[in-house]
């Protein structure tokens, strides 16, 4: 068996009654099978707190009204961990925030940007990120599992990262090569055609596209109409998502006032001297961290497709999930009366994370608005 982590993964520690949030309220932890034996088969002193504490029927931990696990106290801490140890936490608990990938003899594992802590590792991360693979003994094999895919699915996603990490390249232009990419891989998998993933890679190396993919990300860094229409959309998507935070609903409301409040005009004045800002007097490198948030969300999601063969969204929602952190910034920006700090980037990132990864009815509702939208950025039309 095969394990995959990115190269910050050995760094991250969870700071708990530190950390400025908690991973323990807003949703549901579910435990599993053998954690809850435990806690059934429990006679000490805690046993009636644990008996009391968790939903048998749903395999739950209870919630107070304001959604904070019943484990979870005053200041913060897990009263569980406190009273039986740290190896009687549910396999929940104990992971969070590593989440893992699972493909056959493969698993991939990555810390969740839901994290403010991880979230803090990822985006202040200088240098490109790598990945190192172990291996362990072990096999495993996945039903009705495609070989041939997932192994042209992760040489596609090799070469996403080298343009992603291509630091000579102006964002934009990286952002589009990776959709042109996903879409020219999306179009010979849906043909039948897989092998002719080999064409696509080989033109993507000789650099053939990059020059068409610099005039369309002029295209789109001009035209504010069609940036306002998508961001709208994407803002008007996210008020149907489940709502896992209250205050998330508040934050919406107000990016959507400070953006779209004022009509086109002004949301083109805002996003144009927020774009200057942040490109000259920002105190840290949008860059960087938007090249680190696409490697994180194209680590994550991309291979995925090997179960639905949905390739273009991945990179679709890599690319639209930047999209939507930027215009979340750039409201805070505007409120914050033009200044932004790393810590205000962490914030809206987890927060973004929070609400949106860790629902798999959000997640769908995301993709089957991208999935409509493949013209956006005018990718769909690329050869
Ligand atoms: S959110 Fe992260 S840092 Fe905060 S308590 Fe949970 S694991 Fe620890």
């Amino acid at each position: 068996m095969f394990y995959t982590i990115p190269d910050y993964y050995e760094e991250f520690r969870c700071i708990a009654g530190e950390c400025e949030d908690t991973c323990c309220a807003g949703w549901q932890i579910v435990a599993d099978e053998k954690s809850l034996e435990e806690y059934r088969q429990e006679t000490g002193a805690y046993s009636a707190k644990l008996q009391q504490s968790v939903d048998w029927q749903n395999h739950t931990f209870r919630q107070d009204a304001e959604k904070r696990c019943a484990f979870l106290t005053e200041d913060n801490l897990c009263e569980m961990y406190q009273n039986l140890g740290a190896d009687k936490l549910c396999r929940t608990c104990r992971e969070y925030p590593r989440h893992t990938e699972e493909f056959e003899d493969v698993r991939e594992i990555s810390l969740s940007l839901s994290c403010p802590e991880a979230a803090r590792l990822v985006l202040n991360k200088k240098e490109p990120v790598c990945f190192l693979t172990k291996e362990r003994d072990g096999e495993e094999e996945f039903d009705g599992f495609d070989p041939f895919l997932y192994s042209k699915l992760t040489e596609g996603r090799q070469l996403i990262f080298e343009i992603l990490q291509n630091r000579n390249l102006p964002m934009e232009n990286r952002v589009i090569l990776m959709l042109g990419l996903a879409f020219n891989m999306q179009t010979r998998v849906k043909g039948g055609h897989l092998f002719g993933c080999d064409e696509v890679f080989q033109k993507y190396r000789q650099q053939v596209h990059f020059s068409e993919a610099g005039r369309r990300a002029e295209r789109w860094r001009r035209d504010f109409p069609r940036q306002m229409r998508f961001a709208r959309k994407m803002f008007g998507n996210l008020r149907k998502l489940e709502l896992l935070r209250e205050d998330w609903e508040r934050l919406l409301k107000e990016t959507r006032v400070y953006l779209f409040g004022k009509g086109r005009r002004r949301y083109a004045q805002l996003t144009t001297d927020f774009r200057l800002w942040l490109y000259k007097d920002a105190p840290f490198d949008w860059n960087i961290v938007c090249e680190q948030l696409l490697v994180y969300y194209i680590y994550t999601y991309f291979c995925g497709a090997v179960y639905d063969e949905k390739i273009f969204v991945n990179a679709q929602m890599a690319a639209a999930n930047v999209a939507v952190i930027w215009h979340l910034l750039a409201a805070r920006w505007e409120k914050n009366e033009h200044t932004l700090d790393m810590e205000d980037v962490t914030e809206i990132v987890y927060r973004f994370s929070r609400e949106v990864e860790h629902s798999e009815e959000n997640l769908r509702i995301m993709w089957e608005m991208l999935e409509k939208e493949e013209k956006w950025f005018g990718t769909g039309r690329a050869r």
